[in-house]
């Protein structure tokens, strides 16, 4: 007799993000537009990309659609890790090139995106490994644990903390980080992710560090890779994506790094990249290998120039609007390191009153920060990555 799986069936009922936001975000979206007939809505809520993929990863593409056209050259499944020439590029022209970090491309495994390389992560650990958590947090981390069934430990990050959690005060197993943050916009120093490296270290736990919004760090002296940070590489495993940095968010295709000296009890150096590989070989065969030519074109000399136009253009459209925000008296985190503004709610409105409010004065619609975690109620998060066009729309309702 078949039983549903009892995890899965306890996130049913809007207790996840995506249903939240498309049942509750959505429902209020849609009232509005009923009752504001004519008014502009600003969609700010998804950190869903809206620019154009770069002009050399569209050639890589059309011509690795041609070549799979032509019987001559067509070619079938990639390496199950994922294209050798793609994971050279990322050790050498991303880690190498840009943080002077060494891997060896047999420690980059090629996925179909961060989420997915993020969260099944953890089928690597026991069941019963404790996972700690960001709080506020992109939802996957906590939703994929509550899934599997592990138990999970909150990292509170508030503005006495400048969002940046303090090391766990029980002993956990997992630790999920992720700078620059989704959703404050936060980011860590050399000495904070040291202290988590030294913490891991020394209880044998594993950091899952998402870097996906590296590439957007405008502050100097912010570390990109967990990787910068002494000691990492025998206890953090580096996820990354191409997803905000080149646009690829339908094209799907990120990363995760499982260097060769992680070690865990019981395990020897190398160990776990392989556990990983066989995984690789068991649940997943490789990302489209289009995709994978075109992530090849945005590592290159003259992909990684476009690329930088696409996240500079993301980051003016998050000065304009954090300014704009600042000026009507709202206070304002993030956006100089990151795609998001994290807004704090005035006069003690809790999240959903504001995003009520904002909504109504203006059309912009965000994403209540209690969604993210407990820690984020009070707070609006607000994504930059549309149109510059529809920012300065924005700021007029916002002025007006
Ligand atoms: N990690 C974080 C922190 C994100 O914000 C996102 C997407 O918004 C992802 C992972 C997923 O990225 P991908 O599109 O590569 O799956």
């Amino acid at each position: 007799m078949a039983t549903k799986n009892f995890n899965l069936s306890q996130l049913t009922g809007e207790k996840t993000y995506t249903e939240i936001v498309f049942n509750q975000v959505w429902g209020k979206v849609e009232a509005y537009r009923k009752t504001h007939g004519q008014q502009k809505i600003f969609m700010m809520a998804f950190g869903d990309t809206t620019q154009p993929l770069p002009p050399t990863v569209v050639e890589a593409i059309v011509d690795a659609a041609n070549r799979l056209g032509d019987p001559q050259t067509y070619t079938g499944y990639e390496d199950i890790t994922g294209n050798l020439a793609l994971r050279k590029a990322i050790c050498g022209n991303y880690y190498q090139k840009k943080m002077s970090i060494e891997l060896e491309p047999s420690e980059v495994f090629i996925s179909d995106g961060a989420q997915s390389a993020s969260v099944n992560i953890q089928e690597l650990f026991a069941l019963d490994n404790k996972v700690a958590v960001q709080n506020p947090a992109y939802p996957a981390f906590v939703e994929a644990t509550l899934l599997a069934g592990r138990p999970l430990v909150s990292l509170s990050c508030d503005e006495e903390n400048n969002f940046v959690p303090d090391l766990p005060s029980e002993k956990v197993d997992l630790i999920y980080l992720c700078f620059p943050n989704n959703p404050t916009g936060a980011v860590a120093t050399y000495e904070q992710l040291q202290a988590f490296v030294d913490y891991a270290r020394s209880h044998k736990a594993v950091i899952v560090f998402d870097a996906v919004y590296s590439s957007f760090i405008t502050l100097p002296n912010i570390p990109r890779s967990i990787y910068e940070i002494e000691g990492a590489k025998e206890c953090a495993i580096e996820i990354g994506s191409f997803s905000k940095t080149a646009n690829f968010t339908g094209l799907r295709i990120g990363w995760c790094v499982i260097p060769d000296a992680l070690t865990i009890k019981n395990t020897v150096p190398g160990e776990l990249n392989n556990l990983w590989r066989i995984r690789h070989g068991i649940k997943f065969w490789g990302t489209a290998n289009v995709a994978q030519y075109g992530a090849i074109a945005a590592l290159s000399s003259n992909g990684q120039e476009q690329c930088q136009e696409v996240i500079n253009y993301y980051l003016k459209n998050a000065r304009l609007l954090r300014n704009g925000l600042e000026a009507t008296g709202l206070k304002c985190f993030g956006a100089t390191d990151s795609p998001f503004i994290w807004v704090k709610a005035p006069q003690g409105l809790s999240s959903w009153q504001f995003f009520d409010k904002l909504l109504e004065s203006t059309g912009i619609v965000g994403v209540p920060g209690c969604i993210f975690g407990s820690s984020g109620e009070g707070f609006l998060r607000l994504s930059v990555l549309g149109q510059h066009e529809e920012i300065k729309a924005a700021l007029e309702y916002l002025e007006s």
